[in-house]
């Protein structure tokens, strides 16, 4: 039986230690604002923001919301993030994806001040994690490497697998997990006999966006199974790309869904939120 990777415990612990931060800031008179841009009306984006501010609050943050109709022209957004870039009592934004159609949101993304992208997504902040510069680190990678660290859970010279090569989760992370001396295989959908390539894995994290995909057969006896999907269940709940029930007899340990990545990556957003506000890259 798998032992739990519990993100809640581990997001909670991020949680204090980043309100503790903010009241150090805030005691130094640091700005400290995390601002977020808004286009359309996604019901799904809306959402996702309105928690991102309310977990900022939490930790008294304060945020403000920038937000537009779904034809607002690129040029205008890209007025606002050189404002933002500029503004010295923003700490850091980002914008909130994906964007309505007709928007370019990397070229949006590439303009933003580095020291002020707490979604790590720019090409410049990507560039200076593959290089070993400082930078703010994607969320979700970030988070999960966080989970693994608190568990205790050794990553030097061990294999670790990755399935999905997005820039929001798995290439960064793949760059994290590097940077922890892990040897890494970055799998995706053309990957030949993946279910082969899997069961390598002492470290498997699954970021393919395909409901239950993963089951016992690309699991190895022991390993550490990261399962970052998520999907809404018909009738309510979560299930990620992961089928939890077949894998966590064989698995040494498994994050759940919910419960596992996804506060993770919700906390780490705070982080960077203050990091952010505390040093200049
Ligand atoms: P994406 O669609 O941008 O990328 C998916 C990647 O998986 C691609 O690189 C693709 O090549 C690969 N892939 C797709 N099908 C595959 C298959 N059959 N076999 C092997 N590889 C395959 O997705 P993303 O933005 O990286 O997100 C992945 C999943 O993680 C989604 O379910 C998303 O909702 C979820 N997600 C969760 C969190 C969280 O906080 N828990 C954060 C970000 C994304």
């Amino acid at each position: 039986m798998a032992k739990i990777l519990d993100g809640k415990a581990a997001a909670a612990e991020v949680r204090s230690e980043v309100a503790a931060q903010v009241a150090k800031l805030k005691e130094r008179g640091i700005p400290l604002r995390l601002d977020v841009i808004l286009a359309g009306e996604d019901p799904a984006s809306m959402t996702y923001v309105a928690s991102k501010q309310r977990d900022a609050a939490e930790v008294g943050i304060e945020s403000r919301i920038h937000r537009f109709p779904a034809d607002v022209p690129q040029g205008e957004l890209a007025a606002l993030v050189e404002h933002l870039n500029e503004d010295l009592a923003v700490s850091g934004f980002f914008i909130q994806l994906p964007l309505p159609n007709g928007l370019d949101a990397m070229a949006l993304i590439s303009r933003i001040e580095p020291a002020k992208d707490v979604d790590g997504l720019s090409p410049e902040s990507a560039g200076r994690l593959a290089v070993g510069f400082p930078s703010l680190l994607p969320s979700t990678p970030h988070g999960i490497i966080r989970l693994l660290e608190r568990n205790g859970i050794e990553l030097a010279g061990r294999e670790a697998v990755v399935i999905g090569r997005s820039n929001l989760v798995g290439k960064p992370l793949s760059q994290l997990l590097l940077r922890e001396d892990a040897t890494v295989t970055l799998c995706h959908s053309r990957t030949r006999d993946l279910p082969e390539v899997a069961r390598r894995a002492d470290i498997l994290v699954v970021a393919a966006g395909r409901r239950e995909m993963v089951g016992a057969g690309y699991v190895k006896e022991g390993a550490v199974v990261v399962d970052v999907g998520i999907h809404r269940r018909e009738g309510g709940g979560l299930v990620g790309d992961v089928r939890f029930g077949e894998v966590e007899p064989v698995a040494a340990w498994i994050s759940p869904v919910p419960g596992g990545v996804g506060p993770m990556t919700r906390a780490m957003l705070l982080y960077n939120a203050v990091q952010a506000a505390r040093e200049p890259l």
